[in-house]
């Protein structure tokens, strides 16, 4: 592995999704680390955000080291999202790294690989580059093709056009990777082949008929620039170890970064991973960017933001009890900040923000309608029928979200409460049921 493979995972950061959490921005502080009431795509949760805001600034500092914050509070009431906004508050490039408690009980692979892949996905590299790219002015040279092919004699006539200046860059660095180390000299002229995107050198003396003459009709003529060669630009990318990992790992190949379907990383890959990332900070090329794992539920490990919605419970593994089923010995260590239930004001400006993020247009009385739905249901039932509607409306060509819309997809997916009550009546026909048979079945 002389030369770590990044550039597919270059082009995996671009990729953007629209998420759960793609509309939380940062913590909507201001600047004495006061919550506004809605900014960044924060809504209410003050004093909880006011907390995060004080983390905030201890990581800044480096004061929160062996420390570990839990945020505890409701389903929904928006630790994720906290721990979100801390990360986004901490820079665009912070890795945000999200794994469930469940996952870590996966058969697809061990605890401890599971663990280390979540922690790898939350360290960032900064990557910067120098690229050598020639500056100048790039020409296009149009060959008119000999009619007659075997003559001795065969000449082109030359004409030279002026192309964009924008592509002066990607042609500069595109030759120099294609032609090695080998200097490009000014005036030269390079043949790309359109199909294949093979680059060949020609020198000056293009007017040779076995130059061109052997390169398919599809080859494109480039003229190296006048201008100055060998010039440099720094280019930086963020990557996480994890991407590198995944990338770098034979048995694996990039595409499984998009399948999720990683299985297990060779340790050798990760520790030559870490040997060559060792020297690029050493040689200043590279920087690492600590990012934050927010793990869900999970009563172990040394962790910066963790969450539970579990109440007064039993240690997993264990017959003790201990508030949110943690030891008590690990909750003594944790800053605990708590979040509370949203009044109905604030849902509905959480629903206008989401409806805004994910450019759904919705009358006012389905907004009335889906409020009343997220105060009864959860937030979250309520944002995930946005999208459900948005597609109810599209398929009665509609433009706008209306009530009928939304009461369609109300009927259409369950919400927890909905769904329990259902498979109260019908348990016995689902596996792994282990409610007494009779509970559900009397009424
Ligand atoms: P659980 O305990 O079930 O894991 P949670 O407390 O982590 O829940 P989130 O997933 O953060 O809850 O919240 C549910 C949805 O509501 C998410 O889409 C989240 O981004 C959004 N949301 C929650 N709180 C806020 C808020 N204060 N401002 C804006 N959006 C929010």
């Amino acid at each position: 592995m002389a030369e770590l493979k990044l550039s597919e995972s270059r082009d995996l950061t671009r990729i953007e999704r629209i998420g759960a959490h793609s509309h939380i921005r940062g913590l909507g502080l201001d600047s004495t680390l006061e919550p506004r009431a809605v900014s960044e795509g924060m809504v209410g949760q003050t004093s909880a955000r006011k907390a995060a805001g004080v983390i905030l600034q201890m990581i800044k500092e480096g004061k929160i080291a062996g420390r570990a914050v839990l945020l505890a509070g409701q389903p929904g009431t928006g630790k994720t999202a906290i721990a979100m906004g801390i990360a986004k508050s901490l820079g665009q490039e912070t890795p945000f790294a999200m794994i469930a408690g469940s996952e870590l009980f996966s058969l697809e692979m061990s605890k401890t690989e599971a663990l280390m892949q979540a922690f790898r996905k939350a360290i960032g590299v900064r990557i910067k580059e120098e690229t050598e790219v020639i500056e100048g002015e790039v020409v296009e040279v149009q060959i008119d093709r000999p009619a007659v092919s075997g003559a001795a004699s065969k000449t082109g006539k030359l004409t030279l056009k002026t192309t964009e200046m924008e592509t002066v860059y990607d042609l500069g660095a595109k030759m120099i990777e294609a032609l090695g180390k080998e200097k490009v000299q000014s005036g030269d002229v390079i043949a790309i082949d359109k199909a294949s995107g093979k680059i060949t050198k020609l020198g000056r003396s293009f007017s040779r008929s076995r130059d061109y003459d052997a390169m398919g009709p599809q080859t494109k003529f480039l003229q190296c620039p006048d201008g100055e060669l060998q010039k440099r630009k720094e280019v930086v990318h963020c990557v996480t170890l994890h991407e590198i990992d995944v990338i770098n790992s034979r048995t694996q190949g990039f595409l499984a970064l998009f399948t999720g379907d990683t299985g297990e990383i060779r340790a050798e890959v990760r520790e030559q991973i870490d040997t060559k990332v060792a020297e690029w900070r050493e040689e200043g090329k590279a920087e690492i960017v600590p990012g934050v794992l927010f793990i869900d539920e999970n009563e172990m490990s040394p962790i910066l933001v963790v969450a539970t919605n579990r109440g007064i419970t039993t240690i997993r593994g264990t017959n003790y009890k201990s508030p949110h089923g943690i030891p008590i010995d690990l909750l003594d260590r944790l800053l605990i900040i708590s979040t509370q239930p949203y009044s109905e004001d604030e849902i509905r400006k959480i629903l206008d923000i989401r409806c805004q993020e994910e450019d759904v247009e919705m009358s006012e009385e389905a907004k009335v309608l889906l409020t009343k739905i997220g105060v009864e249901t959860s937030l979250r039932y309520a944002i995930h029928l946005i999208t459900a509607a948005a597609l109810a409306c599209q398929k009665r060509k509609g433009k706008i979200v209306e009530m009928e819309d939304i009461s369609r997809v109300y009927q259409l997916f369950l919400d927890v409460k909905r769904s329990t009550q259902y498979l109260m009546e019908y348990q016995n026909q689902y596996m792994f049921n282990e409610v007494p048979t009779g509970e559900g079945d009397d009424d």
